[in-house]
């Protein structure tokens, strides 16, 4: 799971959304060989024997580009090969080598504007944060006009366009964070869908030819202070390699004051800009401010790869599509030391923990009677906690044409505080998968809800994500909630005192006091979805009108339909 911080206000709709139905209604068993088969293989032994090899000091915290990091692939890969899968890249490759781009920028102590009239400086951290949107050791932007754009969406399917043609090549955008929430049919009303992200604004200013975007910062709309903004965004930068796709040269936030300040300088009242962005009818505003700024950057790249196995499918034709299980396999490496001088970041919920439980979902679907009747890829992918890189970069390099891949089964931590009478699946509500995942849990009497924390934009931060930009959907389960024998919000509380004090921290360490019997059940969980998915005769779809619902038509159309 990504740090990144991106919280989005609560959408209470999707909290409460618990899919009642007719599935459940039917008989919910599945064939009692498949069933057997995620009993045999999905075993404590068989997911805590990886977690103990894979966060142990050893593999010094699977850094990318470390000896822990190649020891890591080296076990995933000969796990899968053991098994009897196929290597699933190019020339008899079980690795996906990749590139990760690190950036560090050295910005102006003080960014000066030139209004109509007067001339305002924002300073450094505490008015203004920004790193480097292009790869290059200098970069400059000489006399750019800022223009205000709303919340600089354009989404046809709610017919929303902030820029209506206006040319803003190699202007600053200011922008408006999240996207249009005061109407439950418009961007799913107070749930925020990646066109609220910052990751979209600042590739959205890209697309119109802009030099800049500077998103504007308030606590109400980022859902935290500015003071997240500050240390989240101060440090070094990674990315893949820049390919051909636009970006622009200074990617910043500013604070919700400064920006005050800074359209003021232009003759503008931000209250009433904001105000009138919320509408169809938004044009852009120009702001009759100019800015230059220089800034350099100090580059640096290591090497590192996703993993992949392939299980081929048994159906001559369905076997050229492919359900992806993955999760990933890389943590920080060895960092600053906790209170107890630890600075091995073990990672054994995150995510030692999600590779053994794809290891033992692999072992279970290749040891079935009858193989899936799609294929199945096993895929580990490296660079997650740098920004979902490696997922990326199979989603831009797919062995599986992304029209043919029917779902990714991500897997990003475990439960270890024991059986929970409910199922949480944060995809829920976007695809026809949930229809799959409310019948397996149905067979595990369990209900299945939506994510618990949808303040904290878990869909969109883990490898998923990447799988959902080229329109295919998911499954990404997490914790239940409700403890068996325990009190209500006893699992909230583990949780959260969890996050607290050991998520992303060297104490994220496999201990005894782990309960597995949660975790078996969600990777059957997984393990029962995946096999219903590869069964099906026809591919999931989105719900109608998803934000990913275009990215899958235009991927189908490229595969020749599905
Ligand atoms: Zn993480």
């Amino acid at each position: 799971m990504i740090a990144v911080a991106d919280i989005g206000r609560v959408g209470g709709l999707i909290a409460a959304l618990v899919l009642a139905g007719s599935a459940q209604a039917q008989n919910p068993s599945l064939p009692a060989p498949v069933e057997q088969a995620a009993h045999s293989y999905i075993t404590r032994a068989a997911l805590e024997a990886p977690i103990r090899f894979l966060s142990s000091d050893l593999l010094e915290g699977r850094g990318p580009a470390t000896r822990g990091d190649e020891l890591a692939r080296l076990y995933l890969q000969t796990r899968l090969e053991g098994m009897g899968y196929q290597p699933a890249f190019a020339n008899g490759a079980w690795q996906q080598p990749f590139d990760i781009v690190g950036l560090k920028g050295q910005f102006p102590k003080s960014w000066s504007f030139q209004g109509r009239s007067a001339r305002l400086d924002l300073s450094w951290h505490a008015d203004y944060i920004a790193f480097s949107g292009v790869q290059k050791e200098s970069v400059s932007i000489d006399d750019a006009e800022l223009v205000f754009v709303g919340y600089g969406i354009q989404a046809p399917e709610f017919r929303w366009d902030d820029f209506k043609g206006t040319n803003l090549t190699g202007k600053i955008l200011v922008m408006m964070n999240n996207d249009p929430d005061w109407d439950p049919n418009l961007f799913a009303g107070t749930r925020r869908l990646y066109y609220g992200r910052w990751v979209y604004k600042y590739e959205s200013a890209a697309r119109q030819g802009a030099a800049g975007a500077i998103i504007i910062h308030t606590t109400p709309s980022a859902g935290y202070p500015w003071q997240v903004v500050q240390s989240s965004w101060g440090g070094e930068q990674f990315a893949l390699p820049a390919g051909s796709e636009p970006h622009v040269r200074i990617e910043a936030w500013a604070s919700e004051d400064a920006v005050r300040r800074l359209v003021k300088s232009g003759g503008y009242d931000l209250d009433k800009l904001i105000a009138s962005a919320r509408s169809r009818d938004f044009h852009p505003v120009p702001l009759g401010i100019r800015t230059s700024i220089s800034f350099t950057n100090r580059l640096s790249s290591v090497r590192t790869a996703n993993v992949g196995g392939v299980l081929p499918g048994s159906d001559p034709k369905l076997r050229a599509q492919v359900v992806v299980l993955s999760a990933h396999h890389d943590h920080f490496g060895i960092g600053e030391p906790d209170a107890s001088g630890d600075r091995i970041y073990h990672g054994a919920v995150d995510n030692a923990s999600g590779c053994a439980q794809v290891l033992a979902i692999a072992q279970a679907l290749a040891s079935l009677p009858e193989r899936p009747r799609r294929s199945v890829l096993a895929l580990f992918v490296a660079g997650e906690e740098r920004g979902l890189l490696g997922s990326k970069y199979y989603a831009e390099h797919p062995t599986f044409a992304a029209g043919r891949i029917a779902a990714d089964i991500n897997v990003d931590g475990g439960n270890i505080f024991g059986r929970t009478r409910d199922a949480t699946s944060i995809a829920l509500g976007k695809s026809s998968l949930d229809e799959v995942a409310v019948r397996v849990a149905a067979t595990q009497g369990r209900e299945v809800k939506g994510d618990q924390f949808p303040d904290r934009g878990y869909y969109y931060r883990s490898d998923q994500f990447s799988f959902a930009r080229i329109g295919v959907p998911a499954l990404f389960f997490d914790d239940g909630t409700d403890y068996i024998g325990r009190p209500a919000g006893w699992g909230r509380q583990q949780k959260e005192q969890w996050e607290m004090k050991k998520y992303h921290q060297p104490s994220d360490r496999l201990e005894d006091s782990w309960n597995f019997d949660g975790m078996i059940e969600d990777a059957q969980l997984a393990m029962l979805s995946a096999w219903l998915t590869a069964q099906a005769d026809a591919m999931p779809t989105w719900k109608p009108g998803d934000e990913f619902e275009a990215a899958r038509k235009r991927a189908l159309a490229a595969a020749g339909g599905s």
